[in-house]
């Protein structure tokens, strides 16, 4: 089991929701075309590692890339919920990088075969403390952003995100129950880019403190 410290109680992760093309520039930029509605994968909750801790290259892959992202923590169990009260559901804010191996995402859009294991290595999904939602006036006005090795790769602001985090809930939550500990990744900015063993990648969030990973 895959827990986080809220609190100073252990929340128990459940599954990790991950949006795709939620930022116009980065479906851009991978070559696709922005969604009319939101549209997530799932990784395990094997994947989180926590401050400090090593992303680790898979012997499978040639290029992982880093994407920063703002990740939603639940904190009440909901199905079908309502656009309206969706944000009763939240608990808090963290930041979480969706850690890809590209070259295998590649070929399994190619074949039309599930990104389960460009996005499922362990390791591939660093999260920062988690922020009550108290905390954060507005979710939708927050600089994100990723350094590696010091140098910025990635730079935004989460008011570019094309889905509000309610619509982002309602619709995850029209396909299964949303239940605390479960965590909606929202998507990436534009930048994405390599990593590899020895870098230095430090994410940070307005408001939710920095992450910091290495890599091996
Ligand atoms: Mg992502």
């Amino acid at each position: 089991m895959t827990y986080l410290n809220f609190d100073g109680k252990e929340l128990e992760v459940g599954k990790i929701v991950c949006l795709l093309r939620s930022y116009a520039a980065h479906a851009e930029e991978m070559g696709s075309e922005v969604l009319d509605e939101p549209d997530f994968f799932l990784k395990p909750p094997t994947t989180i590692i926590r401050d400090g801790q090593d992303i680790i290259i898979p012997k499978e892959s040639n290029i992982v890339h880093h994407e920063v992202e703002l990740a939603v923590v639940i904190g009440k169990t909901g199905r079908f919920i309502e656009k309206e009260n969706a944000m009763k559901h939240v608990l808090g804010y963290s930041i979480l990088i969706d850690v890809t191996a590209r070259d295998i995402q590649a070929q399994a859009k190619k074949l039309g075969r599930p990104w389960t294991i460009a996005k499922g290595y362990d390791t591939f999904a660093p999260m920062s403390g988690i922020v009550p939602k108290a905390d954060i006036d507005d979710p939708h006005d927050l600089d994100i952003w990723l350094k590696v090795n010091g140098e910025i790769r990635q730079k935004s602001n989460t008011s570019l995100l094309l889905f509000k985090i309610s619509e982002i809930i309602a619709s995850i939550s029209r396909v299964m129950t949303l239940e605390p500990g479960d965590i909606i990744a929202t998507g990436t900015p534009e930048g994405v880019s390599q990593i590899v063993a020895g870098d230095k990648i430090e994410a940070g969030i307005d408001g939710l403190g920095t992450l910091n990973v290495g890599v091996r």
